[in-house]
């Protein structure tokens, strides 16, 4: 697809030359995520989009490079909204497969302590370099973890992030109710409030970038209603007003969750949520799945977006987010691949793929299009992270544009390529660039040696679960 001459005999897209107009010429096709045709073209310059070309149009001004895309079907880079990479270590462990959430979690807590820096930067690297090469370029981590040695946890993340030359919404997780106070998780993972409070905003003020084209943003996110204290959600949501920062957590992914917010603070968790300064628009939540229609309504005025994991929420039986009624009453929706031990993969075209199944079931046919999750993938995930710049193909836009080949036995006979996508299950990108820079080109990621990834992060993944 490097079709131009004078590609063959130097970088086909230098990472350096960053104000190179680059002409993507007649994609095959072309979801921009809005109203506007594609079909002539985009012309990237710098690392945003300067022109979106109809059929037949050509660039208004000369370029430096035509990039043939007649081959490719093009979207805008998928913005993944909830995940826990370092949970790849513990992929398909044959203690937990067959649990839900409370006794998987508890099972694997005592594991997920004895996680060291090198292995979660593995993990990081591992779960990005799995999503980027699935057609994500903005990915958010919810990490939780900071056992004794981990304190630099986030600290690792970052370094991945510019690593990869991936967008990253990195939130500080936290636990601070243990079992001894009638919390899930054991007492030697959680961490006190003013501990997560400080690392929160030290966190915030080294890395969170502003404004458009951020590459790492910093959100905070206690766990969830039972692992964390209701003081450090209000603390939390505080800190976060000031600091002008995003708030994330689960909620409402099972029954069991619901049962234990009844008992533990006598509110069902929307009450709960609002209770602790949460229901506003700086929230997004994770799962999303057991709320009546007043709760609904009253996300919706509020302006929370909810991030919907179907694999996950499978996997554990938890249950179907009601992504319909939630968007009639004003919520965004966005989606996550969660995991990486409910899911287990960190794939956001397997996981679009997997949402629009599961909404058919709830919905039927007719109302869930590979258009509308397609739209979830990208500018609602994109919303909730409350980003504006990133999530649709348009003018002024990041240049985040992904790539997708149609030449595998899987999409022989395929006739609509947008659809084929997901009906097909496309597994991987062609080719993927973030910010007018190429970091994934023929189906592998630039400078990155994945079998050596691969090789280092399985040694550390058994020696986890053994010790
Ligand atoms: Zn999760």
């Amino acid at each position: 697809m490097f079709d131009n001459t004078a590609a063959k005999k130097t970088p086909q897209f230098s990472l350096s030359n960053s104000n190179k107009r680059i002409w993507i010429k007649h994609p095959l096709a072309c979801f921009t995520g809005n109203d506007s045709d594609a079909r002539g073209g985009i012309v990237i310059q710098g690392s945003l989009i300067k022109e979106v070309l109809s059929l037949g149009k050509s660039p208004l001004e000369p370029v430096d490079e035509v990039f043939d895309a007649r081959e490719l079907v093009a979207l805008p880079g998928l913005v993944n909204t909830h995940h826990h990479f370092y949970q790849t270590l513990t992929r398909a462990w044959a203690p937990v497969v067959n649990m839900p959430l409370f006794p998987w979690l508890k099972t694997l807590y005592p594991v997920w302590a004895k996680l060291t820096p090198e292995a979660l930067s593995l993990a990081t690297q591992v779960a990005m370099a799995e999503l980027l090469l699935s057609g994500c370029t903005t990915a958010a981590d919810h990490h939780y973890l900071f056992p004794t040695g981990m304190e630099d946890a986030i600290d690792v993340q970052v370094e991945v992030v510019r690593k990869l030359g991936m967008r990253a919404m990195l939130t500080r997780g936290s636990m601070s109710l243990g079992e001894d106070e009638g919390g899930l998780p054991p007492q030697h993972t959680v961490q006190n409030g003013d501990t997560i409070l400080a690392d929160s905003q030290r966190l915030i003020h080294q890395y969170h970038e502003r404004g458009e084209g951020a590459q790492v943003q910093i959100a905070l996110a206690p766990c969830s209603p039972f692992s964390v204290t209701r003081e450090i959600m209000m603390d939390s949501a505080v800190l976060a007003k000031k600091e002008g920062v995003r708030l994330h957590t689960h909620l409402a992914e099972t029954l069991d969750e619901e049962n234990f917010c009844l008992k533990m603070f006598g509110l069902r968790t929307v009450d709960y949520l609002e209770s602790v300064g949460w229901l506003n628009n700086r929230t997004w939540l994770a799962h999303g799945i057991h709320f009546n229609e007043e709760e609904i309504k009253r996300l919706g005025a509020a302006g929370t977006g909810i991030c919907h994991c179907p694999v996950s929420n499978m996997r554990l039986a938890s249950g179907i987010c009601p992504t319909l009624e939630l968007s009639q009453a004003g919520v965004t929706i966005g989606l996550g691949v969660d995991g990486s031990a409910s899911n287990d993969a960190s794939n956001m075209m397997y996981e679009a793929r997997q949402a629009l199944y599961l909404q058919r079931l709830k919905y039927g046919a007719e109302k869930i299009t590979p258009e509308l999750v397609l739209g979830w993938a990208t500018k609602g995930s994109a919303n909730l992270l409350g980003r504006s710049d990133i999530g649709e193909i348009a003018v002024n836009k990041q240049a985040d544009i992904v790539f997708y080949k149609m030449d595998e036995l899987r999409f022989s006979g395929s006739h609509d390529p947008i659809s084929a996508l997901l009906l097909c299950g496309a597994e991987k990108a062609e080719h993927v660039m973030i910010g007018g820079q190429w970091r994934v080109q023929e189906g592998k990621i630039v400078g990155l040696d994945i079998d050596s990834l691969i090789e280092k992060h399985k040694a550390l993944a058994k020696a986890l679960v053994a010790s």
